[in-house]
């Protein structure tokens, strides 16, 4: 297995592309949103040679826009999907305990109990998140990572939440689940973890056609078109899949969710879980980032037509969050309170289901009838099963001497730590230069969108865009 730098920057991107037209690659995937990363790091850590096309910036799509839980699959019990629960509850434990402890803590979600949630929403909590513990315990996840769920009085939901309104709480349940610290993170990360291992990551090209035996791309810093050859193929491009393979219909999903200050629900320690009026399956969930901020999500609605670069919010899904947050609050949130708002499309796969939210959240791997291999759905939680799915059947596929998937006890790198850190006013000047010299950001929007989460709140873009590309610009030319 190679050993290289995690690094990835300008300068490694301009020699790795000039080089690529010698070889002829064992895997060339295509989507650098967690699904094509984790393929990219999945198959240089069997020792295939490996190259990774992303359009844009790493992170860039559906990646960036979840609730950020590393879930025990306890939705997929509620519709009967046991197989997938076990799945989603053991990538659970392993991310938790091996892959990246370093990027993922335990969060407590509270279902208060409240005259905003009936006695029948209470019940069918309880019963969930002790169902959810049997998942847990069945994962072999210990009651240190993952504390079992426990009642509350009153007075400890009022502590966790100070928001929540007094009159009429009787306690809640309290669960706990995976909380990364953030998603594009994760992306990142794994990807340095891949480009450490070999794997070629290269951002900015965008692949334009697909075939067995490779594909053609442009360069979007050139212009240059490329003619890519490779043994197997695979397509990660999540809500794009469709574009490169027509054989494929994805259905995209539009989940928004708002930005909050924390301070404006009391500065809460833990999650806010609130049953949709009238549901005992769906909930809108408030949850505390480390960036002194609250994000509450999310929707579930279908956005047909064609998909955009990034989708946006609408007006009732804003209003239908804080109808539902203010439920259970002793003082409601106004609009004008909101920081931000941002939406991500899910990638499902089109089945003829009524509504999106029937559609199965389980992943599709098969090949294409133009002879790749199509990985697409799931979950951030489930991307490295996804990944090892996908490498097996490209390994078929492509005739590849392939050795079994090694990612289960591969833990991801964490030389990028100090960004974790970012503090809500801002990211340092040392993190800015690290983005850049090393975790592949090109613009100002990389750092602020995804290397950091500063862009999500406008005010304060506004406020570190220009010390931004001051440092970009210096840290670049440094690196030409
Ligand atoms: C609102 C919401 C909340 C969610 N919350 C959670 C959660 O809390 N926990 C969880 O586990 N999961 C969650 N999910 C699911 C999870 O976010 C997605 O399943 C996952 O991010 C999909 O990743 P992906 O890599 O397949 O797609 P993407 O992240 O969209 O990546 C695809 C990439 O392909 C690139 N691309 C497209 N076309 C081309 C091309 N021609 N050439 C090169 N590159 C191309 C795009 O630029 C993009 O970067 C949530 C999803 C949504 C929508």
């Amino acid at each position: 297995m190679t050993v290289c730098s995690p690094d990835l920057n300008v300068a490694r991107r301009a020699a790795e592309l000039a080089r690529i037209a010698e070889d002829t690659l064992d895997v060339l995937v295509i989507g650098g949103g967690i699904t094509g990363v984790g393929v990219a790091l999945d198959a240089a850590s069997r020792g295939l040679s490996v190259a990774l096309l992303e359009a844009d910036d790493l992170a860039f799509g559906t990646s960036r826009f979840s609730s950020k839980l590393v879930h025990g699959g306890l939705r997929y019990l509620a519709t009967g999907d046991v197989a997938t629960a076990r799945e989603s509850a053991h990538e659970r434990h392993l991310l938790m305990t091996v892959i990246a402890p370093h990027l993922i803590r335990p969060l407590g979600q509270l279902l208060p109990f409240t005259h905003g949630v009936t006695a029948r929403q209470r019940a069918a909590g309880v019963v969930g998140m002790g169902m959810g513990d049997l998942l847990r315990m069945r994962a072999r996840t210990t009651r240190t990572t993952l504390p079992p769920p426990r009642l509350v009085s009153a007075r400890t939901a009022r502590a966790l939440v100070p928001a929540l309104d007094r009159r009429g709480l009787h306690g809640g349940m309290l669960s706990f689940d995976g909380q990364l610290i953030d998603d594009a993170r994760l992306v990142v990360t794994a990807a340095r973890t891949a480009a450490s291992l070999g794997a070629r990551i290269l951002t900015r090209v965008r692949a334009q056609d697909l075939h067995a035996e490779g594909a053609s791309a442009h360069d979007a810093l050139t212009g240059e078109r490329l003619d890519i050859r490779a043994r197997s193929v695979i397509n990660a491009t999540g809500v794009w899949a469709g574009t490169l393979d027509e054989s494929i219909t994805v259905r995209p999903s539009r989940g928004t969710h708002i930005v909050l200050d924390a301070a404006d629900l009391g500065g809460p320690s833990a999650a806010l879980t609130i049953p949709h009026h009238g549901s005992i399956s769906r909930y809108v969930f408030a949850l505390p980032q480390q960036s002194g901020r609250v994000i509450v999500g999310l929707t579930d609605e279908d956005a047909p037509g064609p998909v955009p670069r990034i989708a946006t919010p609408t007006g009732g899904e804003i209003a239908f969050l804080l109808e539902t947050l203010n439920r259970v609050l002793a003082e409601p949130i106004r609009l004008e309170q909101v920081r931000g708002a941002f939406a991500g499309l899910r990638p499902l796969v089109d089945t003829g289901a009524d509504s999106t939210a029937d559609i199965s959240r389980r992943h599709l791997v098969a090949d294409s009838p133009a002879g790749f291999v199509n990985v697409l759905g799931g979950k951030l939680t489930t991307y490295r099963r996804m990944a090892e799915e996908a490498v097996d059947l490209a390994s078929r596929v492509g005739g590849l001497d392939a050795a079994p998937s090694r990612t289960a006890s591969l833990r991801l790198t964490d030389t990028g730590r100090a960004m974790s850190d970012t503090a809500p006013g801002g990211p340092s000047r040392a993190q800015v230069e690290f983005a850049v010299r090393a975790e592949g950001a090109m613009t100002v929007d990389d750092v602020l969108d995804r290397r950091t989460r500063i862009g999500l709140v406008d005010a304060d873009r506004l406020r570190m865009q220009p010390l931004v590309e001051t440092i970009l610009a210096e840290t670049l030319s440094d690196l030409a």
